[in-house]
């Protein structure tokens, strides 16, 4: 399932070839928004924005919500470009006069009026976004400092959106790493210097993920890795699927663990 990051960079291609420009023509075949073209069609798309995981697109004066779950996909062309054959369902076509944007196969799709985004079950009890790119540290750190969240461990609640929005399987492990924190720590455990090496490590991690298409170790190691023969799968993360080889910091051998059948990989040394 894609994390935060792959959700803001999928809103981000939506956004420069949607965002400002007039909707010439609009399918709406899934059953919650069928018949609703006429809120589309003639519309100007105001803001393109991902919260969390899901995609809110301001069309006139409606916003289409959209959340992926595990098989939805956006996909965007420009007009010009021969149309990629699917096996996918198609749920919404959305063209302007130079590109097409299609939702395929999601089955979470309603159509809100502005004020409702706030109160959407799914948008309400998201903690802070860190994936989103205007994400302050503040806010992530009260966050941490919430009693409310004291008595979980830290491998548990990285993967609660009412914490942390944004994080997934590959940010969970990524980002214990650079904090130096063991998974299996408790959030109430952490003193107020790791309290705020978790709070820059949420942020630094997921961005740099943003920013380097999932990549989560600097650019400079990763293409050194590359260039020694290393797969793009054990060379793109500190520790995430690199059990059994070295931890960069400290030679040490990173080890695996399930957890609720989802992966978690950590250094024993580094992770204290
Ligand atoms: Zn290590």
């Amino acid at each position: 399932m894609p994390e935060g990051p792959e959700i803001h960079r999928a809103a981000n291609t939506i956004r420069r070839a949607l965002e400002g420009q007039i909707i010439t023509h609009v399918e709406c075949p899934y059953a919650t928004i069928r018949g609703q073209e006429h809120r589309f069609l003639g519309k100007e798309v105001l803001r393109v924005k991902a919260r969390s995981k899901a995609m809110l697109i301001h069309v006139g004066e409606d916003v289409l919500y959209s959340h992926n779950q595990l098989y939805g996909r956006w996909t965007v062309q420009k007009k010009t470009s021969k149309e990629r054959k699917t096996k996918r369902s198609l749920r919404i076509k959305l063209e302007t006069e130079t590109h097409v944007a299609c939702l395929w196969s999601a089955t979470d799709i309603e159509l809100l009026e502005p004020w409702e985004v706030e109160q959407h079950p799914y948008i309400a009890r998201l903690g802070p976004d860190i994936a989103d790119e205007e994400i302050e540290y503040k806010p992530v750190l009260e966050q941490i400092q919430n009693k409310k969240f004291g008595g979980r461990q830290l491998c548990h609640l990285l993967l609660d959106q009412s914490f942390l929005a944004g994080v997934g399987n590959y940010l969970r492990s990524e980002i214990l790493f650079n904090a130096g924190l063991q998974p299996s720590r408790k959030l109430n455990s952490l003193t107020a210097e790791e309290q705020a090496r978790l709070a820059e490590s949420a942020i630094s991690i997921t961005q740099l993920a943003y920013k380097q298409k999932g990549v989560t170790v600097d650019k400079e190691l990763y293409d050194l890795l590359r260039q020694q023969g290393m797969s793009r799968r054990q060379a793109r993360h500190h520790v995430f699927t690199r059990d059994g080889l070295n931890c960069h910091e400290c030679e040490g051998l990173i080890t695996h663990t399930r957890l609720s059948g989802r992966r978690l990989d950590y250094c024993r040394s580094c992770q204290v």
